[in-house]
């Protein structure tokens, strides 16, 4: 029975933190398979590690002023960490700039360069002059040629989910400087795609057609039928892997080449420290190759890394690919740079040890089949209406119940009555359940079944009713106790995959970690008893506390926050005014004046009363600032004043010109000043 499993979850690519996006549609999914596979007694290598490479990541660092290695080396610890601290079981996480993996991406070129399975050739790629750099991938924007779509990028359109060729763009345009890019001819390595299509269609569409989610198949033939071309697999870019080949000099090898060769760096670097030989987890035709991704990695995972595996030779193909789809946030697509996004550090500093209320909402709504909406409420709602009020509460009450009435004992059961046996026998059905649902990898599904478990708990307490009963029959109320300690037991054990905290906690309460009654996985289908009569459990802690609405309205204020910032950065530019003559310009007379004293407009909100050197005179200005600035802050400063405003009065006060202001994306106003101190009473012309 015992297989041997290389899981692999998505290389996620370090230019920032890990958000709940990654987490329901990779991590979480990877993390529960790989943990039910080694609860069920499987070699598991449970790999992954940062993409480091790429374009997207040199621009960022150009943008920052900084190097890539400084964007990498921040953003690979940020979540290496989040991943620990939530308790995703990689059994390695490694990074694709370290030397192993250079070392193993530039050997499988070499292996596949040698075997002549590249084409080599010159070609015409679009070139920024001004920059003196060739643009591929992100480092050019245009038209997709398939959809319309203006803004996408030289390798992927983000709207149609078409993998692109850099030249294949209408109107491309340099992300560097802007300019229209010119041809220049240079050479590349291509793996011809096309050369591998019979076999990609024998493989996938006839083999996999069963097993292989709908969603994943459906993608990989519709690229299969559009038909398959050559595709560079180098880069003219100063950052990456260098191209190990003569010819190769200032060329890197693409990132989507090198990435996924991160599994099998990754995989080696683990087993160097295990003391163990990686080749079976990659070589062996019995070992199952499972890579979790997103369904924007689809092409790369099912089409162009495994023709690159076929191409060398010597390693297995993935057993399956199941890939998610989308996340969506509050009804809105998620995203980094909008800042549309649950930071996991920023979940993890807010929610303290609540890592399982997360994977939790995450699994049970999980975007597997189609996109998927978060919402607080709905987190909420999980929280509060399933793990507190069912799994929580059944475990509560038989906890404290076994305490109050035995001094934590777990009582002998006398004769089970017809119900108790229908519910000792359900207990043993849930492992094959679960199962079943986890090896179609409906993981949703999966978390759905344990829950009803506890659910069974919930109800059979409710019908039994132990607190009245104690009253009356004593003999049938330690019976009840000892079932529904054997349902608590059956949950410690089962949910684990989904809510390994819990169960960690749970195995406590019920003092099953270091003793001799702990249970394994097939365990509960298999024995009768799971927490043996005169054992003696712990204390009762709660394993689930309710959240507040308040809680709640905190997170939703932080992501209309983020909506005001990007409407403030969004917002439209007014039209140009009509022109106007030089003669009209210099009837404006703005002179830099000082403000000297400054107090609150009575009975408003928005004015202040400013007294101004305007280096002419000292006037009154009423200025409707007061929403922006204290009294105090104002004094002092130099503004640009418009004096030949004709007065007039504001609320009984006469106001002798105008200050300039302008404001802020958050919407705060700002003077318009110069930059450094001067006199007042100069002339702005
Ligand atoms: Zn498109």
């Amino acid at each position: 029975m015992s297989k041997r499993y290389t899981i692999t979850a998505a290389l996620p690519y370090t230019n920032g933190p890990i958000h709940i996006g990654h987490l329901a549609g990779v991590y979480v999914p990877a993390d529960i398979y790989a943990r039910y596979k080694r609860l069920t007694g499987n070699d598991v290598a449970f790999i992954c590690g940062s993409d480091e490479h790429g374009v997207p990541i040199t621009i960022k660092a150009k943008k920052e002023g900084v190097t890539p290695q400084d964007i990498v080396d921040k953003y690979h610890a940020n979540i290496k960490k989040s991943f620990e601290d939530f308790g995703i079981t990689f059994d390695n996480y490694s990074r694709t700039s370290a030397k192993i993996h250079h070392d193993t991406a530039q050997e499988f070129f070499k292996t596949l360069n040698d075997k002549g399975e590249f084409i080599e050739d010159v070609t015409e790629q679009l070139y920024d002059a001004e920059a003196n750099q060739f643009l591929a991938d992100r480092f050019v924007t245009g038209t997709c040629p398939k959809c319309g779509n203006e803004e996408a990028y030289g390798d992927q359109c983000e709207s149609c989910g078409s993998s692109l060729n850099a030249t294949d763009l209408i109107n491309p345009k340099s992300a560097i400087t802007g300019n229209v890019p010119s041809l220049k001819e240079t050479k590349h390595w291509f793996l011809p795609l096309d050369k591998h299509e019979k076999f990609l269609k024998e493989w996938i569409l006839k083999d996999h057609k069963k097993d292989w989610k709908p969603n994943v198949y459906g993608q990989v033939k519709s690229w299969i039928d559009d038909g398959l071309r050559p595709r560079a697999v180098t880069r003219d870019l100063d950052w990456g892997i260098p191209v190990p080949a003569s010819g190769g000099e200032g060329k890197v090898l693409y990132v989507w080449f090198d990435a996924p060769i991160g599994y099998i760096s990754s995989t080696k670097e683990w087993a160097a420290r295990e003391g163990k030989d990686w080749e079976p987890y990659w070589k062996d035709k019995d070992t199952k190759l499972v890579h979790f991704i997103g369904k924007d990695n689809i092409v790369f995972h099912c089409i162009i890394f495994p023709a690159m595996l076929k191409a060398e030779g010597s390693y297995i193909l993935p057993d399956n690919v199941p890939a998610n789809e989308f996340l969506n946030l509050e009804g809105k697509k998620l995203s980094t740079s909008k800042n549309w996004a649950v930071w996991l550090p920023d979940y993890l500093q807010d929610f303290p040890n609540m890592q399982d209320v997360l994977r939790y909402a995450l699994t049970a709504n999980a975007p597997e089949s189609k996109d998927n909406d978060f919402t607080w409420k709905d987190f909420q709602a999980r929280n509060n209406n399933e793990l507190v009020a069912i799994f929580g509460n059944f475990i509560n009450r038989v906890v404290v119940l076994t305490n109050k009435y035995y001094e934590g004992v777990v009582p002998e059961a006398s004769e089970f009555s017809e119900i108790d046996n229908e519910t000792l026998a359900a207990i043993k059905a849930y492992p094959a359940v679960i199962e079943s649902s986890i090896e179609r990898y409906r993981f949703r599904e999966a978390s759905q079944e344990l829950m009803s478990l506890a659910r069974l708990g919930n109800k059979y307490l409710a019908d039994e009713e132990p607190w009245k009963l104690i009253k009356t029959d004593e003999v049938r109320t330690k019976t009840i106790l000892f079932v529904a300690l054997q349902i608590s037991s059956a949950l410690a054990t089962l949910c684990e995959p989904f809510l390994p905290f819990t169960s960690t906690k749970l195995k406590d309460i019920l003092s099953v970690s270091s003793s001799g009654v702990q249970n394994q996985w097939p365990d509960i289908s298999t024995k009768d008893v799971l927490l043996p009569s005169g054992h003696q459990i712990g204390k009762g802690e709660l394993l689930f506390s309710k959240i507040e609405d308040k809680t709640i309205e905190e997170q939703l204020e932080k992501l209309e926050a983020s909506k005001r910032a990007n409407e403030a950065a969004n917002k439209t530019i007014e039209p140009q005014k009509d022109i106007i003559t030089f003669e009209d310009f210099t009837k404006l007379d703005m002179r830099v004046g000082t403000i000297l004293e400054a107090e609150k407009m009575p009975k408003t909100k928005k004015l202040l009363i400013l007294k101004v050197d305007t280096g002419i005179d000292i006037r009154t200005i009423v200025s409707g600032i007061a929403e922006s600035f204290t009294p105090e802050e104002v004094v002092g400063k130099q503004v640009t004043v418009l004096v030949n405003l004709a007065p007039r009065a504001l609320r009984g006060v006469e106001s002798e010109g105008m200050i300039l202001m302008t404001e802020t994306a958050e919407g705060k106003l700002v003077f318009v000043n110069p930059g450094t101190t001067v006199k007042s009473g100069l002339q702005i012309s």
